[in-house]
């Protein structure tokens, strides 16, 4: 790795001689032929980037993969912390795993993740369930091969959290989940401290990858076939401004753009605060850049904007959409909204539903506003009852329905390149995805998975396409 500080790099060392050792222990304690694993991964795409690092390092300890927690060695839960519902479904699905522990009290049972790098999360899985043997944070994701080979020596629970160093670690292997659709973290950490939002206590402070490790990462993607690849940070505007040559993202993307090859390359989370004129020109520029935006907006009232502490207000938003509009072809945004945020009136609430009228969003990730303790927002006060904020989360849903069908609508006829993804299980027809994210259904053989190919809209089923290959 060219620009490893010292301590990642002898980091990085270390951890691979503890895969090493793993793999001797695990030749010896496995239940099977060979020791295997089993990991779910609940939350964002940097979770499943995360799980994916975790992979590579049981990978390269010997480790193979199961779907089935019955037979595996080793059981690891990655979990997530954004709202109360992803910490709920953890709590109930660890809880289920005691009789399997029972059964098989060799199996290694592991959290790691978000929720556990928050100490009373930490507390309560140790004090509830005493069959996890190993609980570790975001922050020790790193030094997993050591925390591993600890459980298996010791024979005592370890528990590893903290330790935000604000170093970023590299040469970790990774056993990628897809063969053509991938993740590719550039960045790591928030410092925008939404005031509804954990993910900065969880996450740690920003920082940013080296440039040259993004590129030859993407290269080697690329090389690999894959065909749609994600740049994921929680703010992928401001990176670049701590690497001791700050670079800016528009000019990180249109360097990954100049790498040759058939792909398709999208990036989430845009942050509408810094969403500058420089990246979308590179968007509109770019030879292999996706005509997909995902720009959250949250709400469309000022106030509660102000209240969220999100630096933009619904003005500089519409100024961002419609310069994105005139110079990308076909654009297709998507958004996050938050249905509820205290304090937020119907009169509040009105305002987003005329936002997503005005701007015409592809497609809506929705949620009910979820209190995360620590987080200012908690304290604020509350009082729109949970029954009315269901009431108003349905009427977005419509809203949102009757756009996205009428939008669906207008592209009957048109003819669109797709990727397919994949085969849908009850009908046989493939899957596939527009460039914008929109999904369209086909008749067509399995070996088209993972190719691009030309189909002529046919149908519109509300959010949903039907297509023929061209
Ligand atoms: N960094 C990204 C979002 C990360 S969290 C961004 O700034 O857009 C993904 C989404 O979860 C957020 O956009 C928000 O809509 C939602 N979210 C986060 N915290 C939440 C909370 N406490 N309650 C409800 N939704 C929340
Ligand atoms: Fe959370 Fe805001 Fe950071 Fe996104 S930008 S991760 S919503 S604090």
């Amino acid at each position: 790795m060219p620009d490893m500080p010292n301590k990642a790099r002898q980091l990085s060392e270390k951890q691979s001689e503890y895969m090493h050792l793993i793999a001797e222990i695990m030749e010896i304690r496995k239940r099977g032929e060979k020791p295997l694993a089993f990991i779910h991964t609940y939350g964002c795409q940097q979770n499943v980037a995360d799980s994916e690092r975790i992979k590579g390092m049981l990978d390269k300890s010997g480790f193979g993969f199961t779907d089935t927690p019955d037979d595996a060695d080793f059981i690891l839960f990655n979990t997530c912390a954004v709202r109360e519902h992803a910490e709920d479904r953890v709590f109930g699905n660890v809880g289920a795993l005691k009789n399997l522990k029972r059964r098989h009290p060799q199996i290694l049972i592991a959290l790691c993740g978000c929720m556990m790098e928050q100490e009373h999360i930490a507390d309560r899985i140790y004090n509830s369930f005493p069959f996890v043997g190993l609980v570790f944070g975001t922050h020790s994701l790193h030094r997993f091969p050591e925390l591993l080979y600890r459980s298996l020596v010791d024979g005592r629970r370890v528990v590893e959290r903290g330790n935000d160093d604000r170093l970023v670690y590299e040469g970790f292997p990774v056993h990628r989940d897809g063969s053509f659709k991938g993740w590719l973290p550039v960045m790591y950490g928030c410092n925008n401290f939404c005031t509804y939002c954990v993910v900065p206590y969880v996450r740690g402070r920003e920082r940013s990858r080296e440039k040259d490790v993004i590129l030859s990462e993407a290269k080697e993607m690329i090389a690999g076939g894959f065909r749609d690849i994600t740049l994921l940070g929680q703010n992928v505007n401001s990176y670049g401004k701590t690497l001791e040559t700050p670079v800016s993202f528009a000019q990180l993307i249109r360097e990954i753009d100049s790498i040759d090859g058939d792909y398709w390359l999208r990036f989430m989370t845009s942050h509408p605060k810094d969403c500058s004129k420089e990246l979308i020109d590179a968007i509109a520029e770019g030879q292999h850049i996706s005509n997909h935006l995902h720009l959250p907006f949250q709400s469309g009232s000022d106030r509660v904007l102000k209240a969220m502490n999100r630096h933009y207000d619904r003005k500089k938003y519409l100024e961002t959409v419609a310069y994105a509009k005139e110079r990308i072809d076909g654009l297709s945004l998507t958004s996050d909204i938050i249905v509820g945020f205290p304090g937020e009136t119907y009169e509040d609430f009105k305002q987003t539903l005329s936002l997503i009228r005005e701007v015409e969003f592809t497609s809506l990730f929705t949620f009910i506003f979820s209190p995360r303790k620590g987080t200012p927002a908690e304290k604020m006060d509350d009082p729109v009852p949970a029954e009315e904020k269901s009431k108003w989360f349905r009427e977005l849903l419509d809203v949102q329905e009757e756009i996205a069908a009428k939008r669906c609508a207008s592209m009957v006829g048109q003819t669109e390149r797709v990727l397919i993804e994949g085969v849908k299980e009850k009908t046989g027809e493939l899957n596939a995805r527009t460039g914008g994210n929109i999904i369209v259904e086909l008749t067509g053989n399995k070996d088209l998975i993972g190719t691009f190919q030309n189909v002529k809209i046919t149908k519109a089923r509300n959010w949903i396409l039907k297509g023929e290959l061209n």
